[in-house]
């Protein structure tokens, strides 16, 4: 005959089975979007080129009072990524006005900083986004026209960028924010050797994930001062034949 001593024993063994039964409780979990758009640059190179996970492309764009982006230089970008990247479900453009910041930004994390604030779309979905920040200063480093600083997002001086254009011996605006657009997003899409592995020797050794031809877009001095003198001859730097073999070996067109 049991006891309720032993009926108790009972009751605490079925309530101990019954918890280990149940689903374990995971502690809070990151939003995975969020946590990919912190990897480094080129991590998402695989993403941006081919469709096998996402089919769309969004480009969330967002600037600081009084350094809108120039519309043409935005459409050229598009048309830079339909030649490169498989997006069967279309590239769109998403462009948002932020409060201006007071200072130079003296770093990247700063930069990072801003995005974290404002951005308001991370990929998911079969959407993949990158994010577009156009500042109102010039940066630390302030030869720098712009800067790819994580896998998907990339950063315009907006400042630097006026004062390097539409001037005597300095390119038009449209030509110079293409060209660093296109240069950043070719970093993004893991040029040089930055997630997109090499085909064949054509990487700049001393200047890390760009490209030793002097006439294409990836050559080091494409995002810097420099490069307005460049962009004074016609025609415009393209991608070279090593740099787009790269990109189709990796998923691109
Ligand atoms: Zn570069
Ligand atoms: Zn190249």
């Amino acid at each position: 005959m049991k006891t309720p001593r032993t009926n108790c024993l009972c009751l605490l063994l079925l309530i101990l089975l019954a918890q280990a039964c149940r689903k374990p409780v995971l502690p809070e979990q990151v939003p995975v979007q969020t946590h990919d758009a912190e990897r480094p640059v080129g991590r998402a190179a695989r993403e941006l080129l081919s469709d096998s996970i996402y089919t769309s492309l969004t480009l969330e764009v967002q600037y600081m009072t009084g350094y809108a982006p120039d519309s043409a230089a935005l459409g050229n970008l598009r048309s830079f990524l339909f030649r490169h990247v498989h997006k069967p479900a279309g590239i769109r453009t998403v462009i948002t006005e932020i409060p201006p910041a007071k200072d130079t930004l003296n770093s990247l994390e700063e930069v990072a900083a801003i995005e974290k604030q404002y951005r308001t779309r991370y990929s998911k979905e079969g959407d993949a986004v990158v994010y577009l920040l156009y500042t109102n200063g010039v940066f630390i480093e302030p030869e720098m026209l712009g800067y790819a600083y994580r896998s998907n997002s990339a950063v315009v001086f907006g400042k630097n960028l006026h004062e390097n254009s539409n001037t005597r011996r300095r390119p038009a605006r449209t030509d110079l924010e293409t060209k660093v657009l296109q240069h950043e997003l070719g970093h993004l899409m893991g040029l040089v050797n930055v997630g997109t592995p090499l085909q064949s020797e054509h990487k700049d050794a001393a200047h890390g994930k760009h490209c030793s031809n002097r006439r294409c877009l990836m050559y080091y001095l494409i995002d810097t001062e420099e490069s307005p003198t460049f962009l004074l001859q016609k025609p415009l730097p393209r991608l070279c034949a090593a740099c787009r073999r790269d990109l189709r070996a990796n998923g691109g067109k």
